[in-house]
């Protein structure tokens, strides 16, 4: 059996403990920082044995040093991010499976946000860690790959069953929510989506995690081929990587 422990740090991010209770292992996925990591280790009695980073960005690795002073670790960390994160142990590429406190994971390339950027899928458990790649009900922006290599990995993730719970990188949520309703106002279920965040919100409660198979009838990210979304923004005509772009871009200026 395994927990999982959500730790809000910095403004918006999330850094995630992964813990095998019957082996006692325990990993952190993007440790932006190290003390409410080493906090929350405390609290729970757990030891550390592995940090899993998802991209070279420094709200991603920014803890990584300090904890690997107090603890031996492994880093697990993309190949093709090789030079721009320090005291990786494993590089890990597309399709690998490598086991994350013990449990069989798999790694998915999703470049786009970062040109190495990776997520973790542990299938038995039906957890997806997307890091920058996908957020609830938006995507990452598309910093270093192409609108084209960021529409091809989020496609990757949409393959993956309706019943996978995904732990983002970020409680984007809110300000995701209003953007899809802006760019889709008459779509009822968009808008009944934007109301319950805004009362967790309010509340101050986390929107993490969420179910993959709702973003695919939500996410505007994950409806490119969606007729309805198509027809909304005017765009029927258009190929998959255009409508992407578009919506990419529409978010960028929002
Ligand atoms: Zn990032
Ligand atoms: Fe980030």
């Amino acid at each position: 059996m395994i927990e999982i422990e959500i730790i809000p740090a910095l403004s918006d991010n999330y850094i995630y403990l992964l813990h095998n209770k019957a082996t006692k292992h325990t990993a952190v996925i993007d440790p932006s920082i190290s003390q409410p990591v080493i906090d929350k280790l405390k609290e729970k009695k757990w030891e550390l044995n592995q940090i899993i980073n998802t991209h070279h960005h420094n709200d991603h690795t920014g803890g990584n040093l300090e904890l690997m002073k107090i603890w031996n670790l492994e880093l697990i960390a993309p190949l093709k991010e090789q030079n721009r994160i320090s005291n990786v142990t494993n590089y890990v590429s597309h399709d690998d499976e490598i086991d994350i406190v013990d449990i069989s994971s798999k790694v998915i390339e999703t470049p786009g946000h970062t040109s190495g950027h990776v997520c973790y899928y542990l299938s038995n458990y039906d957890i997806l860690f997307s890091g920058d790649t996908l957020f609830r009900m938006g995507c990452g922006r598309v910093f270093e790959g192409s609108m084209e290599q960021m529409k091809n990995s989020l496609n990757l993730l949409k393959n993956l069953p309706d019943q996978t719970q995904v732990y983002c990188g970020h409680e984007y949520t809110l300000s995701n929510a209003k953007f899809c309703v802006s760019l889709e106002p008459n779509n009822i279920k968009i808008y009944n989506e934007f109301q319950e965040i805004s009362r967790l919100r309010k509340n101050n409660a986390k929107t993490i995690p969420f179910l993959l198979g709702n973003e695919k009838k939500l996410n505007p990210f994950l409806r490119f081929d969606d007729q309805s979304l198509k027809k909304a923004i005017g765009f029927e005509d258009k190929n998959e990587t255009e409508i992407f772009k578009y919506i990419r871009n529409c978010k960028d200026s929002f």
